[in-house]
C-alpha cells in the first residue's frame, strides 16, 4: 500500500532526542529556544514562539490578539476544524467566507461583504500547502483595520510574492506527524511584534510574567525539549522535503489525465502538504475505491465543511451556504505527494488513476 502520508523520521532525529534525555532537561529548554530561533528564521520573522499543537497555535495567537466574546473572526470554512474551533475557544464567533475553485482558499473579492462592526481578524488557511492571494486579502485587512491571523498549519516554507508566509501576519503552524515537517505534537507562533510575541509566551505558560506571580489567565500549553529536538533536525530537512513534494507534484501534473490537477499562482510557491485534484460527475469516491483496490491510499480532505459540521449547525445554529465549498467538499480528493515516494510509486499512482477514466 502507498499510504497517503509518511513522516520521515532519521539518525538526526534519533540522536537529537536520544541527547535531549541524556542531558537532563527534558521540558522546555534550550532545544525548544533554540527551534524557535531557526524557526523564526525560516519564516523570515524576528519572533517564533513553540506551543504544544497548530491548535494551541491559533488559539493563543487569537488570545495575545485581544480577541474574545463578541468578536467576529473571517476564516474559511473549507479547513481542518481546528482552525474555527479555535475561533470558538477564546468566545468569538467565526464568520464563513466561501473560497476560489481552483486554489481552495479565501476568495478575496468575498470577504468585504462579510466584514462588519464586530470583525476584528481575517484567519487565512494556506490550505494543502498553497497560500491565499496575499496582496488581497492585506489590502481589505488594512482598509478595516483588521487583524490578520494566518493558519499556515498545512503551508511551512510556502511563498507569497516572494514572501514566505507566516510572515503576513501572526502565523501559526502545526507539527504534526502529517505535515510537511513534524516534532511529533507541536505548534508554532511566528510574529515581528515583540509585545505580541511577549504576551504568547505569557499565555503558554499560565499568565506568568515573574515566577509564580499570574497576572492573567494563561494555559500549559508549553513544547518538551524532546518534541523541539525533532523539530529542529525536521526543520533542517524542510527545503529537502518541500523540493521532493514539489517534484512529485510536477510528475503527476505532467501525466495524470482525467482530473483536475493543483493550481499554482504565478508568484507563488506550492508545498503540497497535499496534492488534490478534483473529480468530477459524482466519481470521486468510486476513484477513490478504485485506488483503494490498487494500493493507492488517497484520502478526502474535506468531506464535510466547518458549517456543515454538526456542532456548528445543531449547538451553534450555523445555516448558511457556501456553493464553492460545498461543491469542493463533493470532488475533492488527495494522492499521495510526500518525500518518500519513490519513482515506482509515482508510476502507480499515475497507473492506478488514469486505468480508471480509460475504463
Ligand atoms: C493540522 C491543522 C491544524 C491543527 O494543528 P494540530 O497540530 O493538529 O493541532 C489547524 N489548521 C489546519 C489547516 C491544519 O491542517
Amino acid at each position: 500500500m502507498i499510504h497517503i502520508a509518511k513522516p520521515l523520521i532519521g539518525d538526526e532525529e534519533k540522536q537529537a532526542v536520544m541527547e535531549v534525555l541524556d542531558s537532563g532537561i527534558i521540558a522546555q529548554g534550550p532545544r525548544v529556544a533554540a527551534f524557535e530561533a531557526a524557526f523564526a528564521a525560516m519564516c523570515g520573522t524576528k519572533y517564533a514562539i513553540a506551543t504544544t499543537s497548530g491548535t494551541t497555535a491559533l488559539h493563543v495567537a487569537l488570545l495575545a490578539h485581544g480577541i474574545g466574546e463578541g468578536d467576529e473572526v473571517i476564516t474559511s470554512s473549507f479547513t481542518f476544524i481546528a482552525s474555527a474551533n479555535s475561533v470558538l475557544f477564546t468566545g468569538a464567533k467565526p464568520v464563513f467566507v466561501d473560497i476560489e475553485p481552483d486554489t481552495f482558499n479565501l476568495d478575496p473579492a468575498k470577504i468585504e461583504a462579510a466584514i462588519t462592526p464586530r470583525t476584528k481578524a481575517i484567519m487565512p488557511v494556506h490550505l494543502f500547502g498553497l497560500p491565499t492571494n496575499m496582496e488581497a486579502l492585506e489590502a481589505i485587512a488594512k482598509k478595516h483595520n483588521l487583524i490578520v491571523i494566518e493558519d499556515a498549519c498545512q503551508s511551512h516554507g510556502a511563498v507569497f510574492g516572494g514572501q514566505v508566509v507566516g510572515s503576513f501576519g501572526t502565523g501559526c503552524f502545526s507539527l504534526y506527524p502529517t505535515k510537511n515537517i513534524t516534532s511529533g505534537e507541536g505548534g508554532m507562533i511566528t510574529t515581528n511584534d515583540e509585545a505580541l510575541a511577549e504576551s504568547c509566551k505569557v499565555i503558554r505558560q499560565h499568565g506568568m510574567r515573574r515566577r509564580y506571580y499570574h497576572d492573567e489567565l494563561g494555559f500549559n500549553f508549553r513544547m518538551t525539549d524532546i518534541h523541539a529536538a525533532i523539530g529542529l533536525a525536521q526543520l533542517h530537512k524542510l527545503g529537502k522535503f518541500n523540493a521532493a513534494r514539489r517534484q512529485n507534484a510536477a510528475f503527476l501534473n505532467e501525466h495524470l489525465q482525467g482530473v483536475g490537477v493543483p493550481v499554482e499562482p504565478a508568484g507563488s510557491q506550492h508545498v503540497y502538504h497535499q496534492y488534490t485534484i478534483r473529480v468530477k460527475d459524482g466519481q470521486r469516491d468510486a476513484l477513490l475505491q478504485h485506488l483503494t483496490d490498487k494500493g493507492v491510499g488517497s484520502g478526502v480532505y474535506y468531506p464535510v465543511p466547518v458549517h456543515q459540521q454538526t456542532y456548528y449547525t445543531e449547538e451553534l445554529g450555523y445555516n448558511q451556504s457556501l456553493p464553492v465549498t460545498e461543491q469542493a467538499a463533493l470532488e475533492v480528493l488527495s494522492l499521495p505527494v510526500h518525500p518518500a515516494l519513490s519513482a515506482g510509486d509515482l508510476e502507480t499512482i499515475v497507473d492506478a488513476v488514469n486505468s480508471f477514466f480509460a475504463a
